[in-house]
């Protein structure tokens, strides 16, 4: 910590400490059950991430609903992290609930069209504007695939990525700048292909960095969060994006806008509120209401580039596809998304809760005279343990703090809010009261408050 007025060492140390123990206090279910882990999974954990939470040993969920959750202690949390944008709209909305129960009666997944179908690509359509669609499983794939077409219409090997950037488990986004070279993102693993052959990157909110990376002509694809929210968060420049659009026009690059976390940003995602103009648009995450899905949709242009390669090469194995995709669960699920819970309504909600807690933690930091900062792209807020705002990747990882984090983050579960892990994001969701954003904002400024 190299400014004076952010909180030392030791004081992170004795406030992670105390925090938690009394976490470990008031969980003695979760932890006689989980704390050493579960027999028969690989360190415990049917998925390793779950290891990744601050807290001692992760709590055992009991249920979930609307924007809370319970878990085996019977301790009920506000919850904030929403499964990391998966359940943004809330735990089990409930026409998405409705829609599982109806589906369930009628088969899960049979590799071919339910009637609901015929409504759901005039859905994707009128929301987010692209007229031709296919339907994945997790956002990773959808970026893998959308990734696969944008080199095969362009006949270009190259896609251009931002530093700090993520997309999923897309390996060859996994791409940094280091001391200005591009190298294997560090941390990876059984990664030994060179990932830099055929992916470069550059630093967000760099025109001139843009136009000299593009020049070439041999990038098929940048793909890009309009705002990048793996990397704390970094807005675009004003301009930025009438830019990225100009430059990978003039050089044929097409543009893929990956929307999985900005569909926050309110109806249509940050494409539509902000009039982008995308050649390839990509949603994962919430757009079945929790239940995994994820679609990828192609301007008329790439759409009718992509019918024609195909016409022209010959018959066989696409690489695009996997067995439960486009499934009758995933039909209904989307639907019911696209048509009660992705509403103008509920983003409205989201929206003004979701400003009044950017206002609420700005007011805690300032209290508390902390060098930190607050940034929110719609119904996503987050908090930044350093100054800002943040200009690209370098200066967001300039500014992540992960053992003040940690400790703020089990700080705040112990007052009873979960936030994401990994990083310090909040999320607002239909179902998320004036109350618990209060909550939340009393909690963040009484942990300001100790740690200033
Ligand atoms: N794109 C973005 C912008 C993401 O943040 C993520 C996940 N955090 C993904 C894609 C991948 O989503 P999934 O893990 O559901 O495949």
């Amino acid at each position: 910590q190299t400014s004076p007025s952010q909180p030392s060492v030791q004081q992170i140390n004795a406030f992670r400490e105390r925090e938690a123990r009394v976490y470990a206090k008031a969980r003695p279910k979760s932890k006689k059950r989980f704390a050493d882990g579960v027999a028969g999974f690989l360190d415990g954990v049917p998925m390793h991430w779950m290891l990744d939470w601050p807290m001692p040993f992760p709590m055992v969920v009991e249920k979930a609903s609307g924007a809370a959750i319970t878990d085996i202690d019977g301790i009920e949390l506000d919850d904030f992290c929403l499964g990391d944008t998966g359940s943004m709209f809330g735990h089990s909305p409930p026409p998405v609930a409705r829609a599982i129960r109806r589906q369930a009666r009628r088969g899960l997944t049979y590799m071919l069209p339910s009637e609901d179908v015929l409504e759901l690509g005039h859905l994707l359509t009128t929301m987010f504007g692209l007229p031709q669609w296919q339907i994945a499983t997790t956002a990773s794939d959808a970026n893998r695939f959308a990734l696969r077409v944008a080199r095969a219409v362009t006949g270009r090997a190259k896609i251009l990525v931002f530093n700090g950037c993520y997309h999923g488990a897309v390996e060859e986004t996994f791409v940094r700048l280091k001391d200005g070279k591009p190298v294997n993102k560090p941390g990876l693993s059984g990664q030994f292909r060179d990932l830099t052959e055929d992916t470069k990157v550059i630093e967000f909110n760099d025109v001139a960095a843009l136009e000299a990376v593009l020049a070439p002509g041999d990038a098929a694809c940048v793909i890009a969060e309009p705002v990048l929210t793996n990397s704390c968060m970094v807005l675009p420049d004003p301009g930025y994006h009438a830019e990225l659009r100009r430059i990978t026009r003039e050089t044929g690059t097409l543009l893929l806008i990956d929307e999985t976390h900005t569909i926050s940003s309110g109806l249509g995602g940050y494409t539509r509120v902000h009039g982008l103009d995308p050649d390839i648009f990509v949603l994962g995450k919430p757009i079945a209401g929790g239940v995994p899905a994820s679609v990828w949709g192609l301007s008329a242009g790439v759409a009718e580039r992509y019918s024609d390669y195909t016409r022209r090469k010959p018959w066989g194995y696409s690489g695009i596809g996997t067995t439960l995709s486009a499934n009758p669960l995933q039909f209904a699920c989307m639907k019911a998304t696209l048509t009660d819970v992705m509403t103008a309504k509920n983003y409205r909600h989201m929206e003004k809760l979701a400003a009044r807690l950017a206002d609420g933690l700005s007011d805690a930091v300032a209290r508390a005279k902390l060098p930190w900062h607050v940034a929110r792209v719609g119904a996503r807020v987050e908090f930044i343990c350093a100054p800002g705002p943040l200009r690209n990747g370098a200066e967001a990882e300039a500014a992540h703090a992960p053992a003040l984090e940690a400790a703020i983050h089990v700080g705040l579960v112990n007052r009873g809010c979960l936030i994401a892990p990994f990083h310090n994001m909040m999320l607002v969701s239909p179902a998320t009261r004036k109350k618990q954003v209060d909550r939340l904002v009393d909690a963040f400024g009484e942990i300001c408050g100790e740690l200033a």
